[in-house]
């Protein structure tokens, strides 16, 4: 089980790029807010781009 989710995202890192979305788009939590304005901080914090 735990490892065939680590081959899942070792196989495919690029899924979590894609998932992150533009900084003057809306953001990926849903709040309408612009997502540099939402949770770009906190992302970067957590260490995603
Ligand atoms: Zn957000």
């Amino acid at each position: 089980m735990f490892n065939t989710i680590k081959k899942f995202f070792s196989a495919e890192p690029e899924v979590t790029i894609e998932r992150i979305p533009g900084r003057n788009e809306a953001c990926h939590c849903g709040s309408e807010k612009k997502y540099k304005a939402c949770c770009l901080p906190k992302d970067q914090r957590k260490g995603l781009r």
